[in-house]
This record gives C-alpha cells, sequence and structure tokens, in this order.
C-alpha cells in the first residue's frame, strides 16, 4: 500500500520508505491511502478471538500487502505477548489498563512493532546496520529501548537531559546494554532534540552511517496502537455491554486517539470518542470554535500529555476531509487541571478502590462527566500509576506497590556516557561508532 503526505506535497512512498523515514519531505505525516473496512463476520465472532487473532487480521489490512503472511504474523505475536484487560470501575466505567508491556508503557507496543518492522525491511532488502537517535523526557525512552533492545541490525541512542527524567526512568533504557546506548546530556530536553535534530541533517554524519528516527508519528508506531481498540470492543462485547460504547482517550500527540479514529474508519462498532486532556487544551478550544492556535506547552502532572501542538491533528483533520462538524459528531473533548486530576484520583481511590495515575484519571473523569444514559464506556490507563509515584503517593498520602516488573529494572546497573549539549562532542563521539 502507498503513503501520501498530510501537507499533499511529497511524493507517494511506500511502507519502507515511510517507516524508514518517518516524516514526509513536506514535513507532513504519512496516511495510508486506503483504509479497508473488516467484515461483518469478523466483528460478529470478534468475541471468540484472542488479542494477537484480533490483531492480526488488523494487521494484514494495514500492512498485508508489504509483509508476507508468516512475517507479519511473527511480528504482531512477538509485540503483543502479553494482556491489556478490561478492568471494571464502576457499573458503567472500564479501564483498559495499557501498562502491562515491557515498560509498563502504552508505548510498548509501538516501539516493538516498529522495531520487527524495521527489521524486516532491513533484512529483506540486504542492508548494513541503521542507528537510531531517539531524544527522550522519560517515557518515549524507555519504550524505545525496550523496543528495540536485542533487535539485530539496528542499534539505538537514547538522549536524556542529566537529572531530568525519574529514578525508574532512567533506570529502563540506561541497565539494558546490548544495542543499546544510553547519552546523558548535560542540558535539558530541548538540548537532546537539538543534538538529534543535527545529527539527521549533517552530511559527514550521513556519509558514515545510516541514520533514522524512532519518532511517535511513525506510521509503523501509531497505527499499530488500534489493535487496543479492537481488543477493548471484543472484552466488552464478551460482558454483553458493547451496545453504544464510548472510549475515552487520555491524549497528548493524540497518535492513539487517531489509531482508533483509523479503527472506526474499518468499521469497528465504537459509538463515539472523548478526547481527554490536561491543561494542554488545544484541541478542546478547536472542537470548541473551529479554530486550530497551537501554544507553547504547559507543564502538567500529566507530563506525557504537555504537548502544546500535537502534532496527529494532521492525520485526524485529513481524515475527516477538514469538516469540524464530522470531527465534533465523532469526538467529544475535555481538559482538566492539576487540581482536578488531583482530585479525580483520590475520588477514584476512595469509591471504588481503583488506583488512577495522572492520565488515567483525566481519562476517568472526561467519561465519568461524559456518559451518557444508556452508555458504557471504556478509559484508557496508559501508564501505571507507579510510574508516577511521587506524585500520586503525595495525592493519596500513602506509598503504592511498585509492581515487580518495574522493580527488576531498578537493580540494573546503570550505564550511560555523559556528553556536553555543544553538537560537536556529539558528532565525534559518533563519527568514532
Ligand atoms: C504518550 C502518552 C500519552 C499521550 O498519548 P498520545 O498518543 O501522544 O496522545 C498519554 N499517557 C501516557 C502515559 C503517555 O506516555
Amino acid at each position: 500500500m502507498n503513503y501520501y503526505s498530510t501537507n499533499g506535497k511529497a511524493p507517494i512512498a511506500s511502507l519502507e520508505k515511510a517507516v524508514v523515514k518517518g516524516l514526509a519531505e513536506d514535513k507532513g505525516l504519512y496516511m495510508p491511502e486506503n483504509i479497508k473496512p473488516l467484515p461483518k463476520s469478523f466483528f460478529d465472532n470478534i468475541e471468540n478471538l484472542s488479542f494477537q487473532e484480533i490483531a492480526y487480521t488488523v494487521a494484514d489490512a494495514f500492512f498485508g500487502e508489504d509483509v508476507d503472511a508468516e512475517s507479519l504474523k511473527n511480528i504482531v505475536y512477538d509485540t503483543l505477548a502479553f494482556d491489556v484487560p478490561a478492568v471494571k470501575v464502576t457499573d458503567k466505567i472500564y479501564s483498559l489498563e495499557l501498562f502491562h508491556g515491557p515498560t509498563l508503557a502504552f508505548k510498548d507496543v509501538g516501539a516493538r512493532f516498529m522495531a520487527r518492522l524495521l527489521q524486516y525491511f532491513l533484512k529483506k532488502e540486504g542492508k548494513g546496520n541503521v542507528n537510531v537517535l531517539v531524544a527522550t523526557s522519560g517515557d518515549t525512552g524507555s519504550a524505545v529501548a525496550n523496543g528495540f533492545l536485542g533487535v539485530d541490525g539496528i542499534h539505538v541512542y537514547v538522549l536524556y537531559p542529566k537529572g531530568k527524567v525519574s529514578p525508574i526512568q532512567e533506570c529502563q533504557f540506561t541497565t539494558l546494554g546490548q544495542n543499546i546506548t544510553a547519552i546523558e546530556v548535560d542540558g535539558v530536553f530541548d538540548d537532546c532534540q537539538a543534538l538529534v535534530k543535527s545529527a539527521f541533517i549533517d552530511d559527514d554524519l550521513n556519509a558514515h552511517m545510516k541514520l533514522t528516527s524512532a519518532n511517535s508519528i511513525n506510521v509503523a508506531r501509531f497505527l499499530p496502537q488500534s489493535f487496543y481498540y479492537f481488543y477493548a470492543y471484543a472484552q466488552m462485547k464478551k460482558k454483553g455491554l458493547a451496545d453504544n460504547l464510548v472510549a475515552c482517550v487520555p491524549s497528548g500527540n493524540f497518535g492513539n486517539i487517531c489509531s482508533a479514529l483509523f479503527g472506526k474508519k474499518m468499521g469497528l462498532p465504537i459509538k463515539r470518542f472523548i478526547a481527554a486532556n490536561n491543561a494542554n487544551d488545544i484541541f478542546f478550544k478547536y472542537l470548541q470554535t473551529g479554530q486550530y492556535n497551537p501554544k507553547p506547552s504547559v507543564q502538567t502532572i500529566a507530563n506525557a500529555m504537555d504537548v502544546g501542538d500535537p502534532s496527529n491533528f494532521a492525520r485526524i483533520y485529513n481524515l475527516y476531509k477538514k469538516d469540524h462538524a464530522a470531527i465534533c459528531a465523532d469526538i467529544a473533548g475535555a481538559t482538566y487541571s492539576d487540581e482536578q486530576i488531583a482530585e479525580t484520583i483520590k475520588q477514584v481511590k476512595a469509591e471504588t478502590g481503583y488506583v488512577c495515575d495522572p492520565h488515567g484519571a483525566c481519562g476517568y473523569r472526561a467519561l465519568a462527566e461524559g456518559l451518557k444514559d444508556g452508555e458504557t464506556g471504556f478509559f484508557l490507563e496508559t501508564a501505571h500509576p507507579a510510574k508516577f509515584k511521587d506524585t500520586v503517593d503525595k495525592i493519596l498520602g500513602e506509598s503504592i506497590e511498585i509492581p515487580a516488573k518495574l522493580a527488576a529494572f531498578m537493580k540494573g546497573q546503570k550505564q550511560s556516557i555523559p556528553m556536553s549539549k555543544d553538537f560537536q562532542e556529539f558528532k565525534t563521539f559518533l563519527l568514532a561508532q
């Protein structure tokens, strides 16, 4: 299948090119030319299928023309070696727990899928090693590092700001070894991003080594997130709760909810969506006014959603042919302050016993406030609360438990290379690799 750019000024690309390049030449985001509807028989029987079986059917619709069936099946089954259960919180509200992957982040699925798809294309073309550069403020680095861990032919360099990521997050990408190199930059996140951007456009470096990004706008990272929604529907259908189903998505860059909208175009019977924002309310304002006005992000306790110019808005806009009314018909919005998020974490724990992380709390609240008569909903719990332990402990006034999987990372030996924010030093380092 071919991919076109949301900006409409770049040549059509193959899947391979879209995955290796990430962004189109005109800085637009790649979109698949076709979104194939899935047959009614699939949805009639979906509750009897496993997560992997469902995901393979969805993956085949997107990638089946470009990847042979056996390889695609291997990629899907390797990526989804864990469950994402829909857990009852109240009679009307379920939590789809996306935090059962290797780093307890929903981004694990996209990162692993992309790593395996990139590896598939490198092998097929008999091409040499590729180097992935990724700048992180915390969560993306761990998901990408673990997704690419042990994938031969690909080396990952994770650049992170010294002293600015949580100890748990730092352990998740500095203790891995193998094909993962952590680089501790004496600067802030923007310095890390600037180093990566400079590297991508440096002629000497590009002549020396093959460089690529594992950015969240990559089609191989964002499309696989649609698997979650098909599987959630299957679980809700099994419980007899799939009529008038609402999905509520804590959103930052809007990749996750965008993949769900692709699912809806394929026939997934989710009635409507709610995009839950923290104080970064650009999309919420767009729904209200029809005006999209990006602005600098503000810092919140749900920091993975601190985005002032959500990149996947371009995909949603394209998918709905810029029709504001059509977008509003499928998606409602909500926005919450840090005080409201904290209040929600406290209240949900007191009333139901369930512990939300700050991102999931936005989702829970938007659903609790937005559900209409006769509707049932699920929100996406995008991170395990222990990943935001300091914040959640302080709000609840108790110490929440750290899952074994997370604790295991903290036992590893930290290994990272110190680096200044001066590009010349980074360049010299890479040229020596
Ligand atoms: C990345 C992230 C989000 C936002 O997802 P988008 O696809 O960027 O909208 C929400 N919660 C957590 C915990 C995240 O890491």
